[in-house]
């Protein structure tokens, strides 16, 4: 049995232990000890990083009442010198407290039980047998935490069998004797993970979504530092937002929206202008003599390509429009005389190198290569006999 200091003292940043087992594992080495700083995954905390001899740990197993350490490398036997990541750890010590006391406070505020918990890289979250949330709700949830963590209460460790002395918030997964984690007079619970000492090392916590999952409500939450770099992160996109805006920061939205508003104005005003200028273009083009109208249009998108199409064939003369500056584009319209342009849409794109279809007076699609872009003209003209 590893003798598990971390349960003991949470905030142990680096031991000597003696090396009771070492074996080579394909290149790597499952290292056991008789005593271990480093915290294996379990119940949502994930597992601890650092270094034995200096050799960073791959991994850690548990295996019974034992704590297996995965390295890569052979650390020599005796005595290691133990180091722990402390910074990853204090986060999960701060997230997992959190936790404890988001759980209760969603029993006493809502009667609402909490079904899963985990630590992610980015948040933390617990899954609640609640269907919803309001914003009013989660508000006074979150000034509840803080209410709490600023009274400093105490956290508090230990163990017993005698069940009948507890409180617990839910019936503990292990029998006989049961660690137990207490905020002094407000939560216990039955935990073996690695927890703050007071609570007022929670710090904020923060509620920064919640999500439908079937039934329940999944909330995501930032503790402790993570709150703080959340709110940086944050106070700094403000910062950027009221230099870019020049307005005061309650006054941003109402802003952006009427900035939206404007710019879809001016770009549906664009849009008629460019395509009153096209209609000219497209009439002039159908003035002049011949059937079929080439033209080369390389800043008009496939929209804009197809409406100049349309205003040539509208006037009564085939088309020919196209843009070859990526994204290469093509529209092939007629505009006079039955030819269904179907049959002959695979010849014409094939001379494009490109692939392309569409109705029996209208194709369009994408051009690879425009070099023979004047036989596709020249075709076109026969085809259609203009
Ligand atoms: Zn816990």
């Amino acid at each position: 049995m590893t003798d598990k200091l971390y349960q003991r003292d949470p905030y142990l940043r680096e031991a000597t232990a003696r090396i009771v087992g070492s074996e080579d594992r394909d290149g790597h080495w499952a290292v056991r000890l008789e005593r271990t700083i480093f915290c294996p995954e379990g119940g949502g905390q994930p597992a601890d990083t650092g270094t034995i001899n200096g050799l960073p740990l791959l991994a850690l197993e548990s295996d019974g009442d034992d704590v297996v350490h995965v390295l890569a490398g052979d650390p020599g036997g005796g005595e290691a010198r133990l180091q722990l990541e402390f910074a990853r750890r204090f986060d999960h010590m701060q997230q997992h407290t959190a936790q404890h006391l988001l759980s209760q406070v969603l029993v006493r505020l809502f009667a609402a039980p909490t079904l899963s918990f985990a630590i992610g890289p980015e948040h933390s979250s617990i899954e609640i047998g609640r269907p919803a949330f309001s914003e009013e709700e989660i508000r006074a949830l979150e000034a509840e935490c803080a209410r709490l963590a600023f009274a400093a209460l105490p956290v508090r460790v230990f163990a017993t069998a005698d069940l009948s002395s507890l409180r617990l918030r839910k019936p503990p997964k292990v029998q006989g004797r049961i660690r137990v984690v207490e905020i002094e007079g407000f939560d216990q619970s039955a935990c073996g993970g690695t927890h703050v000492k007071n609570s007022a090392e929670i710090g904020l916590l923060k509620i920064m979504r919640a999500e439908r999952v079937r039934a329940n409500v999944r909330l995501y939450y930032a503790a402790g530092y993570r709150a703080l770099r959340d709110h940086q992160l944050k106070h700094d996109l403000s910062q950027r937002l009221q230099r870019l805006v020049t307005q005061p920061l309650p006054e941003i939205p109402a802003h952006v929206e009427a900035l939206l508003r404007e710019r879809d104005e001016l770009r549906r005003g664009l849009q008629k202008s460019r395509q009153r200028e096209m209609e000219r273009e497209a009439a002039a083009a159908a003035a002049e003599p011949g059937g079929l109208v080439v033209r080369e249009l390389n800043d008009a998108d496939p929209a804009d390509l197809r409406f100049f199409a349309g205003a040539v064939m509208a006037a009564g003369k085939n088309a020919l429009i196209f843009r070859r500056t990526p994204p290469a584009h093509v529209v092939i319209g007629r505009g006079r005389g039955d030819i269904d342009l179907r049959v002959i849409s695979a010849r014409l794109f094939a001379l494009l190198n490109g692939r392309g279809g569409g109705s029996a007076s209208l194709l369009e699609g994408r051009g690879g290569d425009f070099s023979r872009i004047a036989e596709v003209a020249e075709r076109l003209r026969a085809e259609l006999g203009v």
